[in-house]
């Protein structure tokens, strides 16, 4: 039997949107192989979400353990190890996140299964895969494929890259597997969550977010989108070098390794659209791009685009916004 192995991504008490994405995609591969799909939940006390995942697999692999509270590379991977030897799925699917890029190299090594990481595509083809990945920072899309014939492969995907297909639900059943982990070895121990500091904006709870990048230049012209932001009862947001250089609080920042945002309206300023930040945004109702080059890749995620200088066309929309409230 052909067995696709999602490994679900969770995090205090709930699923993330990556973990649907790959079991949707997961799930058009496995009908297509003539396979089953499984998927596999670690954690402690969560049965709640492997019952929200009964209808969407196959079968639900829950791994339960004290260890497996909060998410560590080094009991994931042992967890895995043992999964996958036992099970020999033909591919095993994780997320392409701050946790899956941190176990899934090792444990493709570990388990000397071929990887390929940060797919934006995947599809069957002659008893392997064929994958897209994005090269020259999203401006181009490779196909890849393995170099080593299978039998077993894994990858990493992007997270909103695949969509969520509702379809019939599946009748999953849940599996308990007993879990051998045991503390030997274990050197790493989570902490602790870092919350926002007190008195940051929650720009997830924002229904209009003004983002700016590294086109803003400097702290200075920050007042500029600020003013902006206000007069349209926005929030401020960025991309990643404006957090690197101090600009803003981490808090602010929109993307892979900053926050997931789905506001009403989103104004990305002076950035480019790196699939990093995009991942972080492209839920949101509607997008609206400035930036000066016509070729920028946040222009493919934006609904509308004003090709100008931002430090041309804020001025004249701030004015615009200010006319119109007084009208
Ligand atoms: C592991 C990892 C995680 C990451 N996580 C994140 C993340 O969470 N969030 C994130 O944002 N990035 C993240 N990044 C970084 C990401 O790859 C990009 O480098 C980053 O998003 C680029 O930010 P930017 O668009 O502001 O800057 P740039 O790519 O430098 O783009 C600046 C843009 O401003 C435009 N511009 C310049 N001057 C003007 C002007 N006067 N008027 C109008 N437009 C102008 C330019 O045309 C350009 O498109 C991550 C990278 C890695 C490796």
């Amino acid at each position: 039997m052909k067995e696709i192995i999602v490994v679900a991504e969770h995090r205090r008490g709930e699923l993330r949107d990556v973990t649907w994405e790959m079991l949707s995609r997961g799930r058009e591969l496995s009908e297509g192989l003539g396979g089953e799909l499984s998927v596999a939940l670690l954690g402690k006390d969560v049965k709640n979400l492997a019952e929200a995942l009964k209808p969407k697999a196959n079968r639900v692999l829950l791994i339960e353990d004290n260890r497996l509270e909060f998410y560590n590379s080094e009991t994931y991977e042992k967890v895995l190890t043992q999964l996958i030897t036992e099970r020999k799925p033909m591919l095993t699917m994780i997320g392409h996140t701050a946790t899956g890029m941190d176990f899934a190299p090792s444990l493709a090594a570990h388990l000397k299964i071929p990887l390929a990481t940060d797919c934006i595509g995947i599809d069957a083809k002659d008893e392997t895969f064929a994958l897209t990945r994005q090269i020259y920072g999203g401006k181009i899309n490779a196909a890849v494929s393995f170099l080593k014939k299978g039998p077993q492969y894994m990858v990493t995907l992007r997270a909103g890259a695949f969509p969520v297909i509702e379809k019939e639900p599946l009748s999953g059943e849940i599996v308990s597997v007993p879990s051998l982990l045991t503390d030997e070895g274990l050197a790493r121990r989570f902490l602790e969550y870092m919350e926002a500091a007190a008195g940051e904006v929650d720009i997830t709870q924002a229904d209009i977010l003004i983002a700016i990048g590294r086109g803003i230049k400097d702290a200075e012209n920050i007042p500029l989108v600020k003013e902006l932001a206000d007069s349209m009862g926005g929030v401020l947001a960025c991309s990643r070098p404006v957090v690197d250089k101090k600009w803003l609080p981490k808090g602010c920042q929109v993307g892979t390794s900053g926050k997931t945002v789905k506001p009403k309206i989103y104004v990305a300023i002076g950035i480019s659209g790196a699939f990093q930040h995009v991942a972080g945004m492209k839920g949101a109702g509607t997008i609206i791009a400035i930036n000066k080059d016509p070729k920028a890749p946040i222009f493919g995620v934006a609904q509308y685009g004003i090709v100008a200088d931002l430090f041309k066309i804020v001025p004249v929309i701030k004015e615009k916004i200010k006319q119109l409230k007084k009208s």
